[in-house]
């Protein structure tokens, strides 16, 4: 075998686990006993976890700070400097940010990535440009997908059609979307329609952004899920954000979560900017503004998480750590009792990875050699600690390692 991983701990119950690969993939797994590799890696007693999953990213705006700052904080801000800035935005400035980033996704453990990526009047065709040249540049070590986003609507802007349909053709993966940037709920059923259009010529996936507002009169979810059942699109359809659902009254909420059910979507909850951002307006109490995520899990409904934003005009942290986008997705969706944390853990690992539709994630024979030996004894310890990802593994390449070193003094 070409890497055996000795002394590691299983993600799921703990058990000493060793794990051989061959040709990148996982061809051996065994509490002890499997025979000497090529190389070997002592995992000194830490977990081994399928590497993560970052479902819901914009690498083309991350780390723009300077001289963008939002002084009020709010989304509708936040949109408005931005494309105040895009038009001019060099390719070679995005891939320089966008690789910091992805840097510190990967050294966190990141092997697959999706990044939305603004398709518009503002920015034409360019910002796809410089998304194409960073996935170029990261293809040995991370897989990215690109979603081609109409952050500021299809419906009144025929050029804006046309471009999404230039962009898929160019190297976009996914459809993306925004139906709450159009007018009323007509003209978002209409825009569902156009990007469902595309994924069907296409075969691709549809991830879009959904609901992003505490207007609860909006809930373009429940047309997403309509619309998925009536194109067959079951299981290919992402829901990211979903804010509006926490200022829902409770009937409406029962009725689109059983829709977002029968349709299979995947949520994506992004606990951090929509704490951030949603609310701002209210008196107290003030709402959440997140995915009702607990009430979405117990229907049965896909539910991961993404980190969105990296210090920018959004959001002014960020750290590309899935474990800490689901250490603060647990805080906000009330997730703190055993199995609520190994749920949140799952967020960025096994749920997302179904969001992705990948057949051949996890800790076993056949499943393709993309791991991390994570310093953690368990579910809670690894949110609660988030700490080292000591080896990052693609293929069964090691890419990353990591120790932390603390003296004590006393
Ligand atoms: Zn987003």
């Amino acid at each position: 075998m070409d890497l055996v991983i000795r002394n590691a701990i299983s993600d799921t119950d703990g058990a000493p686990l060793e794990v051989g690969i061959q040709d990148g993939r996982i061809v051996a797994v065994a509490p002890d006993g499997l025979p000497s590799g090529e190389r070997e890696i002592d995992a000194d007693g830490g977990m081994l976890s399928p590497a993560l999953v970052e479902p819901h990213f914009h690498l083309e705006n991350a780390l723009i700070w300077e001289g963008a700052l939002n002084h009020s904080g709010t989304l509708e801000e936040a949109i408005d400097v931005y494309a105040a800035i895009k038009r001019d935005m060099p390719i070679d400035d995005i891939v320089h940010r966008a690789s910091i980033a992805l840097r510190a996704a990967i050294g966190h453990g990141v092997q697959w990535f999706r990044s939305h990526i603004d398709i518009d009047q503002t920015g034409q065709l360019r910002l796809l440009q410089g998304n194409l040249a960073v996935r170029e540049r990261f293809r040995e070590v991370i897989d990215i997908q690109l979603i081609a986003f109409p952050q500021m609507g299809m419906t009144r802007d025929p050029e804006v059609i046309d471009l999404m349909w230039q962009a898929m053709d160019q190297g976009a993966d996914v459809v993306g979307g925004m139906p709450h940037a159009e007018r009323d709920m007509d003209d978002a059923a209409r825009h569902i329609e156009l990007a469902f259009d595309m994924a069907v010529a296409h075969d691709a996936d549809v991830d879009m952004h959904i609901d992003e507002t505490d207007d609860p009169a909006w809930y373009s979810l429940e047309l997403l899920a309509e619309e998925t059942i009536r194109r067959g699109w079951q299981g290919r359809v992402t829901a990211g954000h979903c804010c509006a659902m926490s200022a829902w009254d409770d009937a409406l909420a029962e009725r689109v979560i059983g829709k977002v059910a029968e349709a299979q979507l995947n949520v994506i909850t992004i606990a951090p900017i929509n704490l951030m951002l949603q609310g701002r307006g209210d008196k107290h109490p003030k709402r959440r503004g997140i995915a009702r995520v607990k009430e979405l899990m117990a229907a049965g409904v896909n539910v991961s998480c993404g980190q969105d934003d990296l210090q920018n005009m959004f959001y002014s942290y960020g750290n590309m750590d899935p474990l800490e986008v689901a250490f603060v997705a647990a805080h906000a969706a009330h997730m703190s009792a055993p199995h609520e944390i190994e749920a949140a853990f799952n967020m960025p690992r096994y749920n997302a990875a179904r969001n992705f539709r990948l057949d051949d994630y996890g800790v076993r024979a056949g499943a393709r050699a993309n791991l991390m030996v994570l310093d953690a004894a368990s579910a809670v310890d690894a949110l609660r600690r988030r700490s080292d990802r000591r080896y990052v593994i693609r293929d069964g390449r090691v890419l990353v390692e990591s120790r932390t070193q603390t003296k004590w003094n006393f």
